[in-house]
């Protein structure tokens, strides 16, 4: 008879709230298809209980967990160390455990340039992106170290944006300039890659960010990190004047793909996890 063995290999995310997060759907989705058991629990972490948390992640032996909102820079200070681009980025939502040493990364940018290389090599690209946030940092500072040559960052805010430039300069080869977002957005000539970092567009199909459509220029790549609804009102836009539109749910598969290899050294079928997570935003639509 063959040996039996009932320890599941054991990993998870620490958010608050966690209940609309549908990671754990996807990920365990992808685990049943490779036969491989393990587990992914979804907690819900206050930020007073983080600590503990992570204690008990390395306790439980677990190999890896993913953190949110609220923890991505509080975390940091329960780690061992950091690779290269969660300590520039400055946030961390991805945990491996092994040897009971933890180590940070940050697989938001890693998840959209994963998404983008299918597409096109972004290395010597000009790019302009809206948006200042977390995931436009992420984002610009992926794209710097993948060796983008320009990097244009619009913001209302323009502060955050000469922020986020300013990293990029200081830790990539590439140029970065910001820009203050006064009324419709305007794609400057010779852009290769426009991104919309906003949250503008999540949950609602007829947002759109305020751009100048007519400054699009048919053959331009033009991604959106919104992931529900995948095709937004400004990638449908794109794509009437003929861009290559890239949706936000490849940026969130290829996170997961990244983060299971970060933990367990095996590539899922990334199939698999977005057929998962459209069939789970297409019954939240209904
Ligand atoms: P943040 O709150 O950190 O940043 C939001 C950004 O959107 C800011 O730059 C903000 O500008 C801008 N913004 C918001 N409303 C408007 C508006 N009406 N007009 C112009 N700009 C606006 O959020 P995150 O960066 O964490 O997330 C942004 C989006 O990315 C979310 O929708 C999230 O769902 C998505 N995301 C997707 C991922 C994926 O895997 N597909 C992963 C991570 C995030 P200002 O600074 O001026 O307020």
């Amino acid at each position: 008879m063959p040996e039996q063995n009932f320890r599941s290999i054991l990993t998870g995310s620490f958010s608050t709230p966690c209940g609309d997060n549908p990671t754990v759907a996807m990920i365990e989705a992808a685990y049943r298809h490779a036969g491989i058991d393990a587990r992914y629990i979804n907690c819900d972490v206050s930020a007073e209980n983080l600590a503990d948390a992570v204690r008990g992640a390395r306790a439980m032996e677990w190999v890896g967990f993913n953190c949110s909102l609220p923890h991505k820079v509080a975390v940091i200070a329960h780690l061992d160390d950091l690779a290269e681009a969660a300590r520039i980025i400055g946030a961390v939502n991805c945990v491996t455990i092994r040897d009971g040493r933890l180590v940070g990364n940050n697989t938001d940018g890693k998840g959209f340039l994963a998404s983008l290389q299918d597409v096109v090599d972004p290395k010597g690209k000009r790019v302009f992106m809206l948006g200042a946030g977390g995931a436009a940092r992420a984002i610009a500072v992926e794209l710097g170290l993948a060796g983008v040559a320009h990097l244009d960052v619009v913001n209302r805010d323009p502060a955050k944006a000469e922020t986020i430039a300013a990293l990029v300069r200081d830790n990539t080869d590439s140029d970065a300039t910001a820009h203050p977002w006064d009324g419709a957005a305007r794609i400057p000539e010779g852009t290769d890659i426009v991104i919309n970092a906003t949250s503008v567009g999540l949950g609602d199909a007829q947002a759109m960010p305020e751009v100048d459509l007519d400054t699009l220029t048919k053959g331009q790549v033009v991604a959106d990190v919104i992931p529900n609804p995948p095709m937004t009102r400004f990638l449908r836009a794109a794509r009437e004047r003929g861009c290559t539109p890239l949706d936000g749910l490849g940026m969130l598969v290829n996170q997961g793909v990244i983060g299971v290899e970060l933990w367990l050294g095996k590539t899922m079928d990334a199939d698999v996890m977005k057929k998962t997570l459209r069939d789970i935003f297409a019954a939240s639509d209904a």
